[in-house]
């Protein structure tokens, strides 16, 4: 049995990793078969992790991540945790090949998911004009006409990225105030291809086999219209990636999985989570990598107390995660 498995390998994970790599841990991390790496792999320039005053793309920072993870002992494996089973002092993770790992301790980074605005056409169309990736897909858009849905940071990003590639970027907000940071709103409002579209919801999206249009519904008088267009890239938010852990671990009222204080303490011993999945606002990079150290250093506390009492007989639920004086960390 291993001692530490890491679910997730965004920087939540595989910080974790890290840490629990340096204390000897030997982890494995489920890294999933498809995401590999989490969503940073789907952004280009990183200009606000610490350490790259010239900026980092995603995947090369999330390159580095792992390499630094694996030069410690970390074990990568690129298959999906499909099912876990966290009761009791033996963990067990149900791998997408089938093969079941079990482990002392569960660091759960699962990140979160883009979220869907919920309507028919917006499925359908998915990868035939409707998108939730700009650096991914914008570049098909040349000289086309689209729609960024969405008023936060994310929908500015995206924007303001697509203006690259689109003759023109309708900002599509429900509401007449952008939730977004000021500079990123600036960035906007400064940018002559983008036109906002106050106060209106995507009620649908137009089109056979690729998009021509949406419709819009008035959130003031409720009145609608159509826009033609040719690409709709949503970027409405994301949700905490929760749904192996529904019934397992206790989630707050905002959908992420509860942890004990600033710890990263689940409501099951010797589970702990980090990053997006446990963090309905900052949602950073850089915070998630602070949240996969606090997890990894959970971890090491609770081995080393469950190790001290003695593996086999213990009953893990006794033992609570970190001591009452925790041992500084080595740096
Ligand atoms: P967000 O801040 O939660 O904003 C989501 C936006 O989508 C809000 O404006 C919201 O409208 C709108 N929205 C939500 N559900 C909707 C629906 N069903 N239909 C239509 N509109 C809907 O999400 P985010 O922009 O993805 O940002 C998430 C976090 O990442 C934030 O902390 C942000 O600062 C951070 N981030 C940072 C950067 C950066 O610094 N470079 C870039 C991207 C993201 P309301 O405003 O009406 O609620």
């Amino acid at each position: 049995m291993r001692q530490l498995i890491i679910i997730g390998s965004g920087p939540a994970g595989l910080t974790a990793a890290i840490y629990a790599a340096r204390a000897n841990l030997n982890p494995l991390v489920v890294a999933s078969s498809v995401d590999v790496g989490g969503e940073l792999m789907n952004t280009t320039e990183v200009e606000n992790f610490p350490g790259f005053p010239e900026g980092i793309q995603g995947p090369d920072l999330m390159a580095k991540l792992q390499a630094q993870a694996e030069r410690f002992g970390a074990e990568i494996r690129y298959d999906d945790a499909v099912e876990l089973e966290l009761d009791g002092p033996v963990k067990r993770v149900v791998l997408g090949t089938g093969n079941v790992e079990e482990a002392s301790a569960i660091v759960f980074a699962t990140g979160s998911a883009y979220r869907k605005i919920g309507i028919e056409g917006e499925q359908r169309l998915s990868g035939h004009g409707v998108s939730w990736c700009a650096t991914c897909d914008g570049f098909f858009f040349r000289e086309q006409e689209i729609a960024v849905v969405g008023g936060g940071d994310s929908a500015m990003e995206e924007a303001t990225f697509l203006t690259r590639f689109a003759s023109k970027v309708y900002l599509i907000h429900r509401r007449d105030e952008l939730r977004a940071s000021k500079i990123m709103q600036e960035r906007a409002f400064n940018d002559p291809k983008i036109e906002f579209v106050w106060n209106s919801e995507v009620v649908d999206i137009l089109g056979e086999s690729a998009v021509t249009g949406v419709v819009l519904k008035s959130t003031v008088d409720g009145s609608m219209r159509e826009l033609p267009l040719q690409g709709v890239f949503v970027a409405i938010g994301n949700d905490p990636r929760t749904h192996l852990v529904h019934g397992k671990l206790e989630l707050t009222a905002e959908g992420t999985v509860w942890v004990d204080g600033r710890s990263s303490r689940t409501s099951v011993p010797g589970v702990f989570a980090a990053g997006d999945v446990i963090d309905p606002t900052y949602r950073q990079a850089a915070t998630a990598a602070g949240s996969g150290t606090v997890a990894a250093l959970d971890a090491e506390h609770y081995l080393a107390a469950l190790g001290e009492a003695g593996a086999p007989q213990v009953d893990a639920d006794e033992i609570s995660g970190r001591p009452e004086v925790a041992p500084s960390p080595a740096a």
